[in-house]
């Protein structure tokens, strides 16, 4: 049984639908590279995953457990298995690094406080922040800020991490250091998806790219088939576009 699998999704804002049953599977430590146009529905499948936006039909499974995303309520459980990185990274601003990271294990999830302080200081660590815990956000660069919110995603210990364009938003100058720090997690295992304009990184550490247009998943494969040699005209336009 795949780590997650997501059974003909779909969503709409008012009366448009914009995911038109969307599926895909993936297995634990894989990593998905989600690609398309603008505009094509990325954002809305990570959004809905984690309950943001509403399903209004589709089962999601993860770690063996089926969730029917149609009924609001059972999101929850689904919500809690996933952590959403966003372009804008949005820190508490009136919290240090350590305490970024460290309130949501410790208030919502009830942690005990000693093992969320060393679960937070080694994430920390892990994305290269480990001089920074008493910091402030304003007195962080973007590309620190971004990683302070990586790390606060994975202190929900989550078996899915998604990032939704987390480098759009960096002075280009600071793309390269959240990179690294994905490949970081990539090495270390951690199953991701991840929707990125980074075509050349997408190829690099993604296990499988998806391709997506007008809400719907077109076609699937290994980074070099989709690249290289896509098979359906709608992704050979788009790759053939963008590189
Ligand atoms: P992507 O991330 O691939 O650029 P999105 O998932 O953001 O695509 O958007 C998919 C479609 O849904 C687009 O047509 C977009 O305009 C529309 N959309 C996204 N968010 C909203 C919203 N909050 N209200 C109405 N329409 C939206
Ligand atoms: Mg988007």
């Amino acid at each position: 049984m795949p780590h997650l699998a997501v059974n003909a999704l779909r969503a709409s804002y008012g009366p448009i639908e914009v995911l038109k049953g969307v599926s895909f599977s993936m297995e634990k430590g894989e990593i998905i590279g989600l690609v398309g146009p603008s505009g094509s529905g990325k954002s809305t499948v990570l959004r809905t995953l984690v309950g943001l936006t509403q399903a209004t039909a589709g089962s999601v499974t993860i770690h063996e457990k089926s969730i029917d995303y149609s009924s609001g309520a059972s999101v929850r459980d689904a919500r809690d298995q996933m952590a959403i990185v966003f372009q804008q990274y949005n820190l508490f601003q009136n919290m240090s690094v350590l305490k970024n990271v460290t309130v949501a294990p410790e208030k919502i999830k009830k942690r005990p406080k000693q093992e969320v302080r060393a679960q937070a200081e080694k994430l920390l660590a892990m994305v290269g922040l480990a001089d920074k815990l008493s910091a402030y956000p304003d007195q962080l660069s973007g590309g620190q800020q971004q990683r302070v919110a990586i790390a606060r995603a994975l202190a929900l210990k989550p078996e899915i991490l998604l990032l939704d364009e987390v480098t759009s938003a960096l002075d280009p100058e600071l793309v390269n250091e959240v990179l690294d720090t994905i490949r970081r997690l990539a090495s270390e295992g951690i199953t991701m998806i991840l929707v990125s304009h980074e075509m050349s990184f997408i190829r690099e550490v993604a296990d499988k790219v998806i391709f997506m247009d007008e809400g719907e998943v077109i076609e699937e494969g290994p980074p070099k088939q989709m690249f290289d040699a896509p098979n359906t005209e709608r992704a050979r336009n788009f790759f053939g576009k963008i590189l």
